[in-house]
């Protein structure tokens, strides 16, 4: 049973901002405890958005598995020359951008490993094809590690890297790609990828995102996400 819950669903009502200890504690609810959670965040839902619902028609239009990384848990990435392994072309991209705009999309994803290769000049070329066939759709694109490693193979500041893409259309940057945003379980199922603690800021601030002990860090991580957005 969660301490003081209703105290703190009560509080939380009148506009109460959750401790990290006051959140993880919840995280342990069980039975009717999850009801009353469930209740009160449905309501404060209900008074903030009422009963709308909006959503963005995306396509997901992959660029590359080659990938620098190759992560424990990954079924996707690559090395370069093994079965499978792909890395589109501008005609092979624009292809996929009409096709996409042709089912009426709003929103490109364009989702990808960390190519080896790639550079700032990689990225951005990439969203100049994709603006070239569909200048209307909004561009959600590249993880942070692909940001850092753009900014280290190019020798460009990671803000100057996100300042160039933006200005060739970049709308909003995609999450971690791992979704634990939590340095140390990082560094176990992701360690090539970029640390949390360093993509945050300039990440955080350069877009807006969408998105155990370890999970008070991540909610706290996440509510820091969700004031600079
Ligand atoms: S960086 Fe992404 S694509 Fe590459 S191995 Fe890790 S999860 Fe897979």
């Amino acid at each position: 049973m969660v301490e003081n819950l209703h105290s703190l669903v009560r509080d939380v009502r009148t506009g109460h901002r959750l401790t990290e200890k006051e959140a993880f504690g919840l995280m342990t609810a069980t039975g009717r405890d999850v009801l009353a959670i469930a209740a009160a965040a449905d309501e404060i839902r209900e008074e903030k958005c009422r009963d709308d619902v909006t959503y963005v028609r995306n396509q997901n239009l992959h660029v590359t598995n080659i990938c620098k990384n190759l992560c424990g848990f990954c079924g996707f990435g690559r090395r370069a020359g093994d079965e499978g392994a792909y890395c589109n072309d501008k005609a092979a991209i624009q292809q996929k951008a009409r096709l996409a705009a042709g089912r009426g999309v709003t929103e490109i994803c364009l989702l990808s490993a960390v190519h080896t290769d790639f550079t700032l000049q990689s990225y951005l070329d990439l969203l100049e094809w994709v603006r070239e066939v569909v200048p209307h759709v909004h561009l959600h694109a590249f993880s942070p590690d692909e940001i850092s490693y753009a900014a280290e193979r190019s020798a460009v500041p990671t803000r100057d890297v996100l300042e160039q893409l933006k200005g060739a259309g970049l709308g909003s940057l995609q999450g971690t790609a791992a979704e634990i945003l939590v340095d140390t379980v990082r560094a176990v199922i992701c360690p090539k990828k970029v640390g949390y603690g360093r993509m945050g800021p300039d990440h955080l601030r350069g877009a807006p995102p969408r998105y155990s002990q370890h999970g008070d860090n991540h909610v706290r991580i996440v509510r820091i996400g969700s004031r600079s957005g």
